[in-house]
């Protein structure tokens, strides 16, 4: 076969599957030529290779066979010409018996870094991230792949980033063999636009297809993003196909997430979604105690009084973050004056924070936003109709009442159309029931609970 052959069968190709598949699959190919009644080319890329003949390989076929070649099949094989060391290329000795290396092995792997601090050490376990955390544990084993994509979702500061880090780090020292690659989902986004400007875009798709464990943070952040999504999307299923684990975090259930596509959404459904909770009294509380001690050693001789971290706990009640910057200030401010850590220097140095964490909700907000989220009138929520799908909202909004307002049962009953409060208690263990076995109420809760306290 000739380059001439060949080209005729490239132009009737191109007509065949169009321009964009034409430059990005067939230009690329070389042609060997015909080895008996096999067309031999070459592919850059043992991705293009596996993509090409799967997809392409008839159409070469056919355009080949109508030049009246007789052409049994078609072979791509990856190309040699991938640069080598200099050591190799100086070194005199015949073709060297080099391992049959995977197509990417030299490719550099850049992830985004990880946070040394970030490990399953320091991460604290409570009942909001207890199964998130038991997850992540699981895939940080390496083992089989026993769920996919494990989806982590919650609010800010929760520790999702956290647990990814933890997850690499763990991977990283266990499982060396295995390629981990970790980024934000805006990383993702900018190394595709990146690799779409410079033509390499082949190389990208080798990268992402090649590695054993994925992790994208945040990925809410492609919603919208229509070729970002697209390309995700074929990267996740590449992936998935091939059994490797995949983790995703965002800040919402996928569900929830506005904008991003629904087979997207679906796909990110079939692994294990887990949410993890704002932190309760006793985690923060926990947190707060190891923090302690690792600052304990930073600043030997500085005193605490009691009640200082039970004090905090109970007040700074946003996120773990927050909670963070608050002792951090506090054992820098007071080893600088040089003072004992006392509920007085605490209410001084924190006085911003707490003031910020003093925001109360109110019943009537949280009567409104039930009210919006289920799409009922808010005088429906306080007036006497008992149809489920006003009666359920508004006990949702009782149960939140009771949760997050200091309201006492006949308070919040009189704020709803002046009820019993026993018909409060009714609804609010209605709600706890059946919350145990509706996980859509529960996602609705968790995401009510997140607007509240945003
Ligand atoms: P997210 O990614 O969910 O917004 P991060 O993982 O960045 O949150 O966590 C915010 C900060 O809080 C980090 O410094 C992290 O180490 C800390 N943090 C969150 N949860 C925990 C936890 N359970 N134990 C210890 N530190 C935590
Ligand atoms: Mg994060």
């Amino acid at each position: 076969m000739t380059e001439e052959t060949w080209g005729r069968a490239r132009n009737e190709l191109l007509k065949s599957i169009g321009k964009n598949n034409f430059t990005t699959w067939i230009e690329p190919l070389r042609l060997i030529g015909l080895e008996g009644d096999i067309a031999v080319f070459e592919a850059p890329t043992r991705f293009m290779r596996d993509w090409v003949s799967r997809n392409f390989g008839e159409p070469i076929q056919r355009e080949l066979r109508k030049t009246g070649l007789s052409v049994e099949r078609v072979e791509i094989r990856v190309s040699e010409l991938r640069p080598v060391p200099a050591a190799e290329v100086t070194r005199p000795a015949p073709a060297p018996a080099r391992k049959p290396a995977r197509a990417s092995d030299d490719a550099e792997l850049p992830g985004a870094p990880l946070d040394a601090r970030f490990t399953f050490d320091s991460f604290v376990v409570g009942k909001p991230n207890e199964l998130a955390h038991a997850a992540a544990r699981r895939v940080a084993e390496g083992g089989p792949v026993t769920f996919n994509p494990l989806f982590l979702y919650g609010g800010v500061g929760l520790g999702k980033t956290h647990l990814m880090h933890a997850i690499a780090h763990d991977l990283q020292t266990r499982r060396p063999d295995l390629r981990v690659l970790y980024l934000s989902a805006e990383q993702f986004m900018y190394r595709f636009v990146q690799a779409l400007r410079d033509r390499q875009i082949m190389d990208f798709k080798e990268l992402f297809r090649s590695v054993d464990v994925l992790m994208v943070d945040d990925v809410q952040f492609i919603a919208g993003k229509d070729s970002t999504q697209e390309e995700f999307f074929h990267t996740f299923n590449a992936l998935v196909d091939q059994g490797k684990q995949i983790v995703i975090s965002a800040d919402r259930a996928p569900g929830e997430i506005k904008d991003l596509e629904e087979r997207i959404k679906s796909r990110l459904q079939c692994g294990l979604v887990v949410d993890l909770h704002p932190t309760d009294y006793e985690l923060r509380l926990g947190i707060l105690q190891t923090k302690t001690e690792a600052y304990r050693a930073q600043y030997p001789g500085l005193k605490m009084a009691d009640g200082v971290l039970e004090f905090l706990a109970h007040r700074i009640t946003t996120n773990v973050r927050v909670l963070e910057g608050a002792l951090t200030r506090l054992f820098a401010f007071a080893s600088l004056v040089g003072k004992e850590i006392t509920l007085d220097l605490a209410q001084e140095c924190l006085n911003d924070i707490l003031r910020a964490s003093d925001r109360k909700v109110t019943i009537e907000e949280i009567q409104r936003k039930v009210a919006e989220h289920y799409n009922v009138r808010l005088s429906d929520m306080i007036g006497p109709k008992r149809v489920r799908t006003i009666a359920r909202p508004r006990q949702v909004a009782m149960y939140l009442c009771k949760q997050h307002t200091t309201r006492s049962l006949p308070e919040i009953g009189r704020r709803f159309g002046g009820r019993d409060h026993t018909t409060i208690m009714h609804g609010i263990r209605k709600i706890e029931e059946l919350m145990a076995t509706d996980s859509q109420l529960t996602e609705d809760i968790a995401l009510l609970r997140r607007l509240l306290e945003s």
